[in-house]
């Protein structure tokens, strides 16, 4: 039987190169492969504050994304979250069998609410629960996500093993996909953060619908290491990233890149970075511009109706074997 992958990113914003670098490359690249579900999670954007009215129009802005960086919705079921209650509903359950002191572990919890402070919601608590709970429901093989990640992927598979033994088998207990290169970009201003969508300085991160300008600015403003030498090196965090991402959007092996920057200069690595990236990107803007609304509505449609025969099903099985449902 085919292998099936789901993989989701917030409509918190917008979209930047880590995600494409770390997830929606991989997504594109696996799902020919694999029986591919990408959602939209708009319930855990809520997580943190979000203006309704822009929340809406984010949402389906990402779905323009997704289309527009190559996701094929003739193979890949493309929907949104909040579109199959089950996600929902199942989250319930798994919340009943999550442990307080497992969620408190979460390191993107702790993040999150240190920056939130006063009011840090239960569903920022709880949106790892929220995460297992879009996975479990599809019997996923892989999940293909940034290396911020894992810890949520290992919490994924702890409540599933759990379920599992407590209420029989049920679920599958599903891998992480994280790539070698590209699964932590890190922000142009701070070299210790992942680039984030919900980051404060807009400067830190590269959008995919950055015009030529921005795009030039923000590396032109990218912090660098000391030193002279451009290679890859970890003790060398900024440009070690600034390598990564030119390496990933050009397709030249590391061995290449660094002949290509012998002798040159920080000036000339950040030059051709903006270059390369505005030449990357410019195609994908142009494909999200084409989308009409209608033929969003109608792959949306069809998505919905796809993920929810699934989910339907697993969630009536959860409900029997938990005696909610005879
Ligand atoms: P937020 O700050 O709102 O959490 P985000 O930038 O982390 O936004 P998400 O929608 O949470 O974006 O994540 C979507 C996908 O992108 C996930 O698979 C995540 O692991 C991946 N991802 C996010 N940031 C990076 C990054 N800096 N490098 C590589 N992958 C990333
Ligand atoms: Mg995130």
């Amino acid at each position: 039987m085919t292998k099936r992958i789901f993989s989701g990113a917030q409509p918190t914003g917008n979209v930047h190169l880590g995600n494409y670098l770390g997830a929606l490359r991989n997504w594109v690249a696996l799902q020919h492969e694999y029986e591919s579900f990408y959602c939209i999670v708009n319930l855990h954007a809520i997580t943190l504050p979000q203006n309704p009215a822009l929340l809406a129009e984010k949402t389906r802005d990402l779905a323009r994304i997704y289309l527009a960086v190559g996701i094929d919705p003739e193979v890949s079921t493309i929907f949104i979250q909040s579109d199959i209650k089950e996600h929902t509903e199942l989250t319930w359950v798994l919340n009943c069998v999550a442990r307080m002191s497992e969620l408190e572990r979460m390191t993107q919890y702790k993040d999150k609410a240190r920056k939130q402070q006063e009011n840090i919601s239960v569903g920022l608590f709880d949106y790892p629960v929220l995460m297992a709970a879009d996975i479990l429901l599809y019997h996923t093989d892989l999940v293909p996500v940034g290396d911020d990640q894992r810890q949520h992927l290992e919490l994924t598979r702890d409540l599933a093993i759990r379920f599992n033994r407590d209420y029989g088998e049920t679920f599958k207990v599903p891998d992480a996909y994280i790539p070698k290169a590209g699964a932590r970009i890190m922000s142009l201003s701070d070299p210790t953060k992942k680039m984030s969508k919900s980051d404060d300085d807009p400067n830190g991160c590269v959008l995919l619908m950055d015009d030529a300008d921005a795009i030039q600015r923000k590396f032109k403003r990218a912090v660098t290491d000391s030193g002279t030498e451009i290679r890859f090196d970890e003790s060398r965090p900024a440009i070690n990233n600034l390598l990564e991402i030119y390496h990933l959007i050009t397709g030249q092996t590391p061995q290449q890149v660094e002949d290509h920057f012998a002798g040159k200069g920080y000036a000339q690595l950040k030059g051709d970075l903006a270059q390369a990236t505005v030449e990357f990107l410019q195609p994908i803007q142009q494909r999200v511009r084409e989308i009409t609304d209608e033929r969003l509505d109608q792959i949306l449609d069809y998505g919905r109706e796809k993920a929810r025969q699934i989910a339907s099903v697993t969630l009536e099985q959860v409900f029997q074997r938990t005696g909610i449902k005879r």
